[in-house]
């Protein structure tokens, strides 16, 4: 059988958070010890929370929203990128550099992944570059990815997402070879939703 990997995070009452974002809540509502006939759950989280997609109404409002999303773009060939050295932004010299023509869907590997490791929430994750996200657009990109929570910027979240471009933040890469793979990722079908939290895995191509 082939392996699949899982890239998503775990969701907990300690999974990291952003600032404005609530923290997840997960609680029984019955209980077989209580003396009910099933064990059943509630779930309260924001729509940003661990491994999630930002839809472009997340930035633009009255753009499409979560349901709509072009399944195409959430599935097929992506290329992992190793940028595991960059200290702050990835750049569009990187781009330029570790993206062809043509490449649909790219995730990158960055020294975030191991932010998921402490507790609460950080700020000194790396993030895209707003021109660098220029070029991913003229490339063709159609979904982007990252580790940690988010992609960069405003300016960032706008060039991608005003040009459909679909964002898969809150990823875990660590352990992850650059390469091609194939990604499956399918969001929550949340109607009018500005973003979905999402389970993402990696098989060979
Ligand atoms: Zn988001």
């Amino acid at each position: 059988m082939a392996e699949v990997i899982d890239v998503s995070v775990v969701l907990s009452p300690s999974t990291a958070t952003w600032g404005s974002e609530p923290v997840p809540v997960i609680e029984r509502v019955s209980s077989i010890e209580a003396g009910d006939g099933f064990n059943l759950s509630r779930l309260a989280l924001g729509v940003h929370t661990g491994t999630h997609i930002d839809a472009p109404s997340h930035l633009i409002d009255g753009a499409a929203s979560v349901e709509s999303l072009p399944l195409e773009a959430l599935i097929g060939p992506v290329l992992v990128v190793d940028a595991r050295n960059v200290a702050e932004e990835i750049d569009a010299e990187l781009v330029e550099r570790e993206l062809s023509e043509g490449c649909e869907r790219v995730l990158f590997a960055t020294r975030s992944s191991e932010l998921w490791d402490e507790v609460g929430f950080r700020s000194d994750f790396v993030g895209i570059s707003p021109q660098a996200a220029s070029l991913l657009v003229e490339r063709g990109a159609r979904l982007v990815g990252i580790d940690y929570l988010s992609v960069g910027e405003l300016d960032t979240h706008r060039e991608l997402l005003s040009h459909g471009v679909v964002l898969l933040e809150g990823l875990d890469l660590r352990g992850i070879e650059a390469g091609r793979y194939r990604l499956i990722c399918l969001p929550l079908r949340i109607v009018g939703a500005d973003g979905a939290p999402t389970r993402a895995v990696l098989t060979a191509l």
